[in-house]
This record gives structure tokens, sequence and C-alpha cells, in this order.
């Protein structure tokens, strides 16, 4: 059989600057108090008379010429005379945002529309793991959430595993992998990644292991229990599935999971993800944050490169980066983090009390 559909995420896609996608199809959008106006592709328009809305709750256009108007994906259909499809299509592929397809079959190429140059097909197609296969996984056994049950309530360590969904695996030999699940805003598992760490809060704080994760949706193509040819989405923040529950919350991003995780426990007034590693930190992977509160804290070492990469999305979101971690680091530590700040601080609180019962 191969029966196949795609599913466009068209949250994500109206969601993309309208702007941006205007001067992609060619227009060139001009400043008019606090909105852009370009060319109408509803009427024969000589002056711009298009108005861009791009506040934080809103992100369309609309003509006071002819009085048309509407969402990104309306606005990119009307103006390269396209169906629905085929503005997603090429908004999905332009601007980097997951198809989800419904066949892991490769797909047969589409029929070009006549009259119209045709979007560009998206090359890969990304496969999701299924809800079951995590599920029976999901578990507070890992030594993550040990160690961090020696700092914190229990119950408040559990809660974060039901939130997260964070689960325990074993591999050669060993036990108490964590699970990190990517699970974006539609709830689709795009990969889950898995890492080693020590029970012991002190050593946890200086093991930063990075390199050493593994991605069990590779893996489990590899051992014939997922497709051999499935493609997994890396356009995924750690806890996005979070960010569409919590409207009001103001988001707080880190780098690392158990950065976030750390976070949550010591932070809970804010909604934590993760990019999970520094170079993810993109437009359309910040996409689910649109005009949200968001406070960056990047790692001691990523102060000045997020707070660049920050400067350019600034209308995506209400961006404040915090150069905490590199305000707290000391001078041995050029690595240091949210987490370590925080086994530190709970470390010398706990060190106090001993000294004075
Ligand atoms: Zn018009």
């Amino acid at each position: 059989m191969n029966m196949s559909y795609e599913h466009y995420d068209t949250v994500r896609l109206n969601a993309i600057s309208i702007s941006e996608v205007a001067r992609r199809l060619g227009e060139n959008p001009r400043r008019a108090g606090v909105n852009q106006v370009c060319t109408c592709p509803w009427h024969e328009d000589r002056h711009p008379s298009l108005t861009l809305y791009e506040r934080t709750d809103e992100n369309r256009c609309h003509c006071f010429a002819c009085g048309h108007g509407g969402s990104v994906i309306d606005f990119t259909m009307q103006h390269e005379n396209w169906t629905f499809q085929e503005a997603c299509r090429w908004l999905s592929s332009t601007f980097g945002i997951l198809v989800h397809s419904g066949s892991w079959q490769s797909r047969q190429p589409t029929p070009k529309p006549a009259g119209k140059p045709a979007p560009q097909a998206i090359q890969s197609e990304y496969t999701y793991i299924p809800a079951e296969m995590l599920e029976n996984l999901v578990s507070a056994d890992n030594s993550l959430c040990q160690c961090m049950m020696q700092m914190f309530r229990s119950e408040a360590v559990e809660n974060l595993v039901m939130e997260y969904q964070l689960g325990t695996y074993s591999m050669n030999g060993q036990d108490g992998y964590t699970i990190f699940p990517n699970i974006d805003t539609q709830g689709r598992i795009c990969n889950l990644k898995v890492q080693h760490y020590d029970t012991d809060p002190e050593s946890a704080r200086f093991s930063h292991s990075d390199g050493h994760c593994l991605w069990l949706g590779k893996m489990w193509s590899k051992e014939g229990r997922l497709p051999a040819e499935a493609e997994f989405s890396s356009v995924c923040l750690f806890g996005e599935h979070l960010v569409p529950h919590y409207p009001a919350q103001t988001v707080a991003l880190v780098e690392s999971p158990k950065n976030a995780l750390f976070g949550a426990l010591q932070m809970p007034q804010y909604l934590w993800v993760a990019t999970g590693n520094k170079g993810a930190l993109k437009r359309e992977v910040l996409l689910p944050l649109q005009g949200r509160d968001v406070i960056v804290i990047p790692d001691c070492d990523a102060v000045d490169d997020w707070a660049k990469t920050i400067a350019t999305m600034a209308d995506l979101a209400n961006f404040i980066v915090s150069d905490f971690c590199r305000r707290k680091a000391p001078a041995d530590q050029p690595k240091f983090d949210i987490a370590d700040y925080i086994v530190q601080q709970k470390a010398e609180t706990i060190l106090a009390d001993c000294n004075h019962p």
C-alpha cells in the first residue's frame, strides 16, 4: 500500500513573519508607523496599500483600498495564484517547517499545475516515533531523576517526568540512561535523546555530557523497529509541547534539557524549554514561541553568540537575554550553566543547614 498524504503545520506557517514572506515573494515592504506596507496582490495596486500587521498578537495583512486581506497562507496563495497546498508546501520548504507525511514510503512526484511555476517539493519527509514506543519507558528510574530527587521533593520530580515525558533506558549492560523526548506542539514525537548522568549531585554538576548522547530514532531504525529510511525532524524544542498549554507563562529558554529540568524545579513560575544544542538557536526552531515573553539564559560560554542571534529575531517574541550564567561562573568553569548554579546553591544551603542545626 502506498497511500500518502501531507499534513501542513498551518499554525506555524501562519506564524512566519508576514513581512518576511512578502520579501521572499519579491515585495519590498516599508515601514508605515508601527506596521509595514507593501503592494496588494488582491487588486491592481500601484502604491503600497496592503498593511502588514506584526504585533505580538497578530500576524496578518489587510488592504484598506480593496478590503481584502488575511493570513500568511492567504497572502501567499493570492500573491502567487497558488492553491492552499502549493502555498503551504512552498512556505514549509522555504522556512524549514516540517511536513507530516502519512506514508513511510517515498511520495510520488506531484503533477505540476498548469500555467504557474510549481513550488519545490519538500526533500525530506519526517517519521515520528509512535507514542506507544515511549509510553512504556516513561519513568523516574533514570540517574538524572534520582539525582534531582536528592535535591527536590520526589513529587515535584515525578510531576516533571509526566510533563516532559522523561524516560529511562538501558543499554550495553548499563541501566538508568535518561530519555529526553522532543515532542512538538502537535504532540508528535520528533525524536528521543538518550544521555547518562551521574546520580551524585556533586559530579552531575560537572558532567557536561555533550557529545555522549544518542538518538533512539536512529538506533531503532537500525534495529528494524522503525523504517530503515526514516528521517527525524530536528526542528523541535525540548518542552515545546507544553508551550501552547501554558499560554500566559513566561518562557525560559536554555540550551540543554537538563538545564530546563533543574530550572523547572527551582523556578516553576517559568515554562522551561531547551534547544538541545548551541547551534539549534534558529528562527524555525523558535517559531512556537511567537509573541511570547521569553527569558533566554545561555550557558556561560554562549552568552555573546546567543545574544547576537536573538537580536535578529526581535520581531518574533519579547526576548530578554540574560548573562546570568557568565556573571555567576567560577573562573575555572567556562561551561557553567543554570543547572550548575542551582546545584551549587542547593549544596551551599545544605552545608549551611548542617553547620547551623
Ligand atoms: Zn487591495
